[in-house]
């Protein structure tokens, strides 16, 4: 059986590394914060190409923060997509915001910019751009839109370290963005993590007073914050791990090119890597309409699959407060019936490769016109 992910490949490469990391942390005792999460804030911003990082319990947190920093609160819209993981509108909830559903562009996956611009109301305060699956949105109309309108631009980078769009890294498009190092994220803890990065000082510095309880010095609480702090062993364990994510997205990119190659005749639409775009493949995706058909088909000659996401956002029954109606993002929902994750993950070795290409091909058959091609 070949996996969708493999994080198991990944620890055996690199235990020697990770255990001499814990060992240390244990002999430190720096469990909560401290030095190497410190350093690890500054090495990971550093690839952002941002000023500040700021070390958080979650992708989830960040964003929240995030949001809270730049001033989002109650009365106020933020627009977002709804093809994303449900974390991105729930942080816009958590913040007391009222999240705005503006449709994807279908060939990206991302957040279309025209949607967007026909989103803005006097109410709206801030745009979140997802960068899904690993490719940036198209983030120079979005920003040029929050510029002309006064709006905040936070990223959710939660799938995209070390991406780029026109040759810029992703954590330095916008005000603030936010990363997620969840253990199945291109850069994984051994457990919850996340960060904020962004080069605005004053930003930075409500941050860190946020994540920390609001406390200027200790028992000192100069504004109401959370208990959101990055733990000493994860900070250590993703310094060594940064060391090699470089490498890792390399190797997802030439899995991507290898797949384009292999299943270029097969009967499924490929994924866009848009040409300035470094797309970092946190996820290959590939389109059918017959996917559930093909999804079993696959799981049949010992290849897993994915879905992300069967449901958009806003026909989930936990998000019917939206009061969105079915049909009304239907670039969103369309994708949702129809994307179809193929095993992706650095260890992924060129024979498996290859025997997961040979799997859709015999699945899918030879590529027929599309009777309905998506727009
Ligand atoms: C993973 C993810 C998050 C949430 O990150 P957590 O670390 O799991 O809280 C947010 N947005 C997107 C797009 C994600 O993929």
């Amino acid at each position: 059986m070949i996996p969708l992910v493999d994080l198991k490949a990944q620890h055996a490469s690199i235990r020697a590394e990770i255990d001499d990391a814990i060992r240390r942390t244990l002999d430190e005792c720096s469990f909560v914060l401290g030095p190497d999460v410190a350093t690890f804030e500054q090495e990971f911003a550093a690839a952002c190409s941002a000023a500040h990082g700021i070390g958080t319990s979650s992708g989830t947190s960040a964003l929240h923060l995030a949001l809270l920093a730049a001033g989002v609160g109650p009365g106020d819209e933020v627009i977002t997509t709804p093809f994303t993981f449900v974390a991105t509108v729930a942080a816009i909830q958590y913040a007391g915001a009222t999240p705005v559903l503006a449709d994807i562009d279908p060939a990206t996956f991302n957040i279309d910019p025209a949607a967007v611009a026909a989103a803005i109301t006097p109410r709206t305060r801030a745009i979140v751009p997802v960068h899904l699956y690993g490719q940036p949105a198209d983030m120079d109309p979005i920003v040029a839109l929050a510029r002309e309108h006064g709006l905040v631009v936070v990223e959710d980078a939660a799938q995209a370290h070390l991406a780029e769009y026109r040759g810029r890294r992703a954590g330095s498009l916008g005000d603030l963005a936010c990363f997620s190092f969840y253990p199945a994220k291109n850069l994984g803890a051994c457990g919850e993590g996340g960060m904020v990065v962004t080069s605005d000082d004053a930003h930075a510095r409500r941050l860190r007073l946020l994540r920390d309880w609001g406390a200027e010095r200790k028992y000192h609480h100069v504004v109401k914050g959370f208990n959101f702090r990055l733990e000493g062993l994860q900070g250590a364990i993703l310094r060594v791990k940064l060391r090699h994510l470089e490498r890792w997205t390399e190797r997802r990119r030439a899995i991507a090119a290898r797949y384009r190659e292999l299943l270029a005749d097969a009967d499924v639409t490929l994924p866009v890597e848009m040409p300035w775009a470094r797309h970092v493949y946190h996820v290959f995706t590939i389109r059918s309409r017959e996917r559930d058909r093909l999804r079993d088909a696959l799981l049949e000659r010992g290849v897993a699959t994915g879905v992300h996401y069967p449901v958009p956002v806003h026909l989930m029954p936990a998000y019917a407060d939206l009061g969105l109606p079915a049909g009304s993002r239907p670039h969103a929902e369309r994708a949702c019936a129809e994307v179809l994750a193929l095993p992706m993950y650095p260890e992924l070795t060129d024979a498996q490769c290859e025997t997961v290409a040979r799997a859709v091909r015999e699945a899918a058959g030879p590529r027929r016109p599309d009777p309905h091609p998506a727009p």
